[in-house]
């Protein structure tokens, strides 16, 4: 066995007292340490030697922080998104709004696309790499946030079509738009959250009151002003929080359909006007799909 194999093996050993995936989590950080891409690290071990700063990265590891703060970016959608302390690490889960909106335009595309809450550029910046013809705006209320999806869009060579902003919400924002995303906080208060998460990304863009649903509260009503025709928003939601946004849209003139992420758990609601082009919803309340 090579000594980068031998090395994997002993370091995934160490790491499941911090990390569901342990094996994954050696070879991302041995591939960073090497300054390789991992699939090149795992065609040919014997070609590396195990190098210097590994220990270093792992000891960051068992200390909880996350991977992609390691790293500095985590891979989103069909976008590299660079992360940092101060911004949220994209989640896999995220993609279901992406999944959505896509299987919603089909052959059609959004021109116009409103980023509410952008972080270091997530959703905006994969949804501007999607549709290649369309242009956006990011807002987000942490300059560091902005800061970071500044240098993202500029890395993925759309910083011309993507305009970032600080705001709050929907604030002071003119025009419509055929695609709105939202990741807002949605997390409660007082819910315990996995150390990676609690003890190093920011507060400000996880927790949103004692039931989570502060954000949602103020930008759902936001929401239905900014669509063109025909236009929907697609918002993040806490698993167990389907029914409560979707009374929060439903009083803001909107339909809500739910949709699940690829655990099967409730993610996102997609939402349009009432009586906007839209021959697929019932007009009420909540539609699983
Ligand atoms: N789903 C995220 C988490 O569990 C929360 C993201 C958010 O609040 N928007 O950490």
């Amino acid at each position: 066995m090579s000594e980068v194999a031998t090395t994997l093996r002993r370091a995934a050993d160490l790491l499941p007292c911090v990390s569901d995936t342990p094996r994954l989590d050696a070879e991302i950080l041995l591939a960073h340490a090497l300054g390789v891409e991992r699939n090149v690290l795992l065609l040919d071990t014997a070609r590396f030697a195990v190098p210097d700063g590994l220990v270093a990265l792992i000891e960051r590891r068992l200390a909880h922080e996350p991977i992609a703060y390691i790293i500095g970016y985590r891979d989103f959608w069909t976008v590299r998104i660079g992360v940092g302390p101060g911004v949220l690490v994209p989640r896999a889960d995220s993609e279901t709004l992406l999944a959505v909106a896509v299987q919603h335009f089909g052959d059609a595309a959004p021109r116009r696309i409103l980023d509410l809450g952008t972080g270091p550029g997530t959703l905006l910046l994969a949804a501007l790499d999607q549709w290649p013809d369309a242009t956006g705006l990011g807002i987000d209320a942490s300059a560091t946030a902005l800061d970071f999806a500044r240098t993202n869009a500029a890395a993925l060579g759309l910083a011309g079509r993507a305009e970032l902003r600080a705001g709050d919400w929907a604030a002071g924002i003119d025009g419509q738009f055929d695609l709105i995303l939202c990741n807002p906080p949605y997390v409660r208060a007082d819910e315990a959250l996995m150390p990676d998460v609690a003890r190093y990304e920011p507060g400000a863009a996880l927790f949103a009151g004692g039931d989570g649903l502060n954000d949602y509260r103020r930008l759902v009503p936001q929401l239905d002003g900014l669509l063109t025709p025909g236009g929907i928003a697609a918002v993040e939601i806490g698993w167990q929080q389907a029914a409560a946004v979707t009374g929060l849209a439903v009083a803001a003139g909107l339909v809500a359909e739910l949709h699940r992420d690829l655990g099967g758990r409730d993610r996102m609601l997609l939402l349009r006007a009432v009586g906007g082009d839209d021959n697929k919803s019932l007009g009420f309340g909540v539609k699983a799909v």
